[in-house]
This record gives C-alpha cells, structure tokens and sequence, in this order.
C-alpha cells in the first residue's frame, strides 16, 4: 500500500493548481437588526458639502451586500440609498488589485502598484486626502476593524513602497495629517519601538477605551482597544465600529474650524478577511456590523445635512456568488469559488449633496480625485 501510494502523492503535488473548490456556507441572522430609513432632504443638494464620510467595506461586493441584505430579512441602511454607481478597480500593475494599491487609489486619486502604500510606481510619496485638505484647514479621520497599520487605513496617512512594513507605517502617523484614529490595536502598539511610541503620543491622546476622561479634552485623539474588541465578531467584538464611527463624527465636528467641515474614512475590514477564509457566517456577521456604522454615518448626514456619505470598497473578495435563500426567515446561502480577490467591479452608494456626481460607472482613483475636488473648489 505505502509503496504504492507515496509515487501516486508525488506526482498529485506536481500537477498544476486545480480550480479551488466552491465552498458553500449558510446563515439565518435572528433577529434582523432593521435599519435606518433615510430623510433624503438633502440628497442630491446643489450646493458642495461641508463633511465627506468615505465607508469602504473591504472585500465587499455586490454578493456580500446582498447576503447582508437577506440574512436581515430583506433590508440594509445601505439598499436604502437612492444614488448607485459601480467602481472598477485594477492597479496599474496588477488586473486584480489588493487592498493597499486600491486603498491607495482611494486615498490619493491616483493608481499603483500591489503592496504599496501612498507611494507612486517610482516609490514617491503621493499627498493623500488629509494632507491635501489640511492646506485648506480641513482636518480627517480614520476608522478601522484592522490594525492602524493595515493596508486601507495606512493609506490615509503613510507612505511606504510595502504594505507589510508595519514598524515604519506606524512611524509615519506622528507626522500624519490625522486629528481622529480608531483601529486596532492596543496590543499592535505596545509591540512597537519606543521611540515610536513616544511619537505617536507626543501627537495624540491615546486612549483604550473611549470614557477614558483624557479623551474629552484631547486635541488629537487616538483610541486603541484591545485585539479581541477590535478583532472578529464571532470571536467577541461587539460594537466597536458603530460605536467608533459616531464618536468620530462628534470628535471631527466638534474639532472642525468654522464653516471648514472634515473628512472620515471608516473601514469595515473584516467583510474581505472572512471571505479569504470562505467563513460565509462570518463574513455575513461582519456586513451586518458595517451596515449599523452606515447608519450612523446616514443618521448624521440627516442631522447636519451638509454631509456627503459615499459607501463603496476597494475590491470584491472570494468570487461569491448567492445560492439560495428565504429573506422572510433570514436565511441565506453562498458560494465561494476564490479564496483571493477577484476584478468585479464594485458598487458604490452616495448620499447628500453631490450624491449625484458618484453615479454611473468610475475608476476608483477617479472618484477619490472627485472628493478632492469637492473640498478644493468650494
Ligand atoms: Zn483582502
């Protein structure tokens, strides 16, 4: 048998790679959590907005949004937006993108390489959002399920030719234009370098949890929790990023200069990590999860109405496709075919005024040149 088998293995391993195989998951989300019915009173404004959310669901195509939308019985505050637009998403070296390229393009308005971070092809720096906007007095945040120094955050305020260089990712936030970050996490931070470490808090105010009493009187705050309360839904996280993005919001306005408004980025990063691993429950979870922190962002564009809420993602991740389901009961099932990402375009939702400029189909580099424009030309 052994004599037999060990040739037969052998030559097994020295085939090409197969096709992986489809992976099917199911889930039934009881209870649906609702969602937030928009006033819709300032969608479509003429006049420029005040403050722009950027929400990026990493990993989340058209396929995670509707298994989120069935598994909660047929809504989403997301499927509640009018405004929808698809956003292609190549690199300029690779037809699949990865998150920092894309992140990249998203936060600059330009295309590069996989694996880079704020950086052109040449591995130049290229002036993201924050710091275009910090010309003009307008200050920024960031809010992310990831570590600071994954690749979509870090593309908001670091420039470094790899994505896995995380020690100097975290050396380039001192001297970032951010006044708000909320990522994971605590852990991450304290194994930095000391002299790092310093730095980061010579900036800002770091905190751990957020009625920490320095946080309310902080210039610059940073909050950092703990890897379990930033990490997987199923593995304990409970309501980090609604809670952290509304608490952004009320930092950036309460810290904005008069009639000057900010910027925020919110990153539900854990859509494009469970998909990676085929975890359909998991991934489903964790749309959910993203769906509350856009209705925090759509409840304050209706509060303030000066606000530009565009919901999009940096890529699809995992070829899922919807098997079947029965939205009454909350059930829902999927099918993975790729445990990488795939080059489907991705949809984009805008509320608010200039909603209506972010229809239609766009490079993802194109749209975050729109939002510049926006904060620039007003
Ligand atoms: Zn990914």
């Amino acid at each position: 048998m052994k004599r037999f088998f060990i040739p037969v293995l052998a030559l097994l391993a020295a085939l090409p790679l197969q096709a992986q195989e489809i992976v099917k998951g199911s889930i039934e989300n009881v209870p649906p959590q609702g969602s937030y019915q928009p006033t819709f009173k300032s969608d479509g404004a003429k006049k420029k907005p005040l403050n722009i959310i950027l929400m990026i669901g990493d990993g989340t195509g058209l396929a995670q949004i509707t298994s989120g939308y069935y598994a909660n019985g047929g809504e989403l505050t997301l499927t509640n937006l009018r405004h929808l637009g698809l956003v292609t998403t190549q690199s300029s070296s690779d037809f699949t993108t990865d998150s920092a390229a894309s992140g990249t393009a998203w936060a600059t308005g330009q295309k590069t390489y996989n694996y880079a971070v704020g950086v052109d092809e040449e591995k130049h720096p290229i002036p993201n959002i924050p710091e275009r906007i910090s010309e003009k007095g307008i200050i920024s945040g960031v809010v992310s399920t990831d570590l600071l120094d994954g690749a979509t955050p870090a593309s908001f305020f670091a420039h470094q030719p790899n994505r896995g260089m995380a020690r100097e990712i975290w050396a380039d936030l001192p001297g970032s234009r951010l006044s708000f970050f909320a990522a994971g996490d605590k852990e991450r931070f304290e194994s930095m370098p000391q002299e790092t470490r310093d730095a980061v808090q010579a900036r800002f105010t770091v905190v751990n949890r957020l009625d920490d009493p320095r946080a309310a009187a902080a210039d610059r705050l940073g909050y950092l929790p703990t890897k379990v309360e930033a990490g997987y839904i199923v593995d304990g996280r409970t309501d980090f990023l609604p809670v952290s993005t509304r608490c952004a919001i009320d930092f950036l306005k309460n810290h904005a200069a008069r009639k000057k408004g900010f910027f925020l980025m919110v990153e539900g990063a854990r859509i494009d990590k469970a998909a990676h691993a085929n975890q359909f429950e998991s991934m489903v979870k964790e749309m959910l999860d993203f769906d509350k922190a856009i209705a925090e962002a759509i409840r304050f564009a209706d509060e303030d109405g000066n606000t530009l809420v565009l919901i999009s993602s940096d890529h699809e991740t995992g070829a899922l496709s919807i098997a079947d389901g029965a939205p009454e009961k909350g059930n829902v099932s999927g099918t993975f075919a790729a445990t990488w990402h795939t080059a489907i375009p991705v949809p984009i939702f805008a509320y608010g005024p200039h909603a209506q400029d972010f229809i239609g189909v766009q490079g993802n580099d194109q749209i975050a040149r729109r939002i510049l424009e926006l904060f620039l030309t007003r």
